[in-house]
């Protein structure tokens, strides 16, 4: 199955993403991570990307849509993949489309007021890339996974996650309606626990 998972930043596209590899045995390709990785690395992607990420904008289309035509042409995606946030503009869905088929969109919804708290208090682990809330971590900076030191994504800041709200409504939100045309779109609320939305997002899938 080919899935896409759409929602605002902090829906949890990442963390169901990850549970839903284990389950389904299928790869999780998230372009933030991707990208992230370029940067670290220092490639020219990297390069090309580091601005925009680090303001919470969007990356050019044609560097996004380059780095996931190649990705989606390797072995293990033969048998199905998750794109976790791609594609995150029309254009980029409607490009996606002349080279993948996309069974289902699940769109992890979630009210403003919640995802301002949800990433101003994420931690994220750069061993394993475990995603956490600071109340889950009783006042360590431990991944309780693989033990490394978690990090907050320099996009984490309060201005810049306003930004990437404000790109996200102009800019992500009208595949919301583009994925509903194709009759492929799942709607999930997401303000549960991760267990409650897991379970949500399967009963999904299932439908
Ligand atoms: P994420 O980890 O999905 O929240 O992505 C982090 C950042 O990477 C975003 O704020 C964008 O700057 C960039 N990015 C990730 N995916 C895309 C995409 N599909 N199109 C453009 N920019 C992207």
């Amino acid at each position: 199955m080919n899935i896409i998972f759409l929602g605002p930043p902090g829906a949890g596209k990442g963390t169901q993403a990850q549970l839903l590899t284990k389950e389904l045995g299928i790869p999780q390709i998230s372009t933030g991570d991707m990208l992230r990785k370029a940067m670290r690395e220092g490639t020219k992607t990297g390069l090309e990307a580091k601005r925009y990420v680090e303001s919470g904008g969007l990356v050019p289309d044609e560097v996004v849509i380059a780095i996931v035509r190649e990705r989606l042409a390797e072995d293990d995606c033969k048998n199905g993949y998750m794109l976790d946030g791609f594609p995150r503009t029309v254009p980029q869905a409607e490009e996606l489309a002349k080279f993948a088929h996309i069974d289902v969109a699940v769109d992890l919804d979630l009210p403003d007021d919640v995802i301002v708290h949800r990433l101003s208090g994420r931690r994220v682990c750069p061993g394993c890339n475990a995603t956490y809330h600071i109340s889950q971590l009783g006042g360590s900076d431990k991944c309780p996974n693989c033990g490394e030191t978690l990090i907050q994504r320099k996009d984490d800041s309060e201005e810049t996650i306003r930004n990437r709200l404000k790109v996200y409504q102009e800019q992500t939100a009208p595949l919301v309606d583009y994925y509903k045309g194709k009759g492929i779109l799942r709607v999930v609320p997401c303000t549960g626990t991760v267990e409650e939305n897991f379970a949500l997002v399967k009963k999904a899938l299932e439908a």
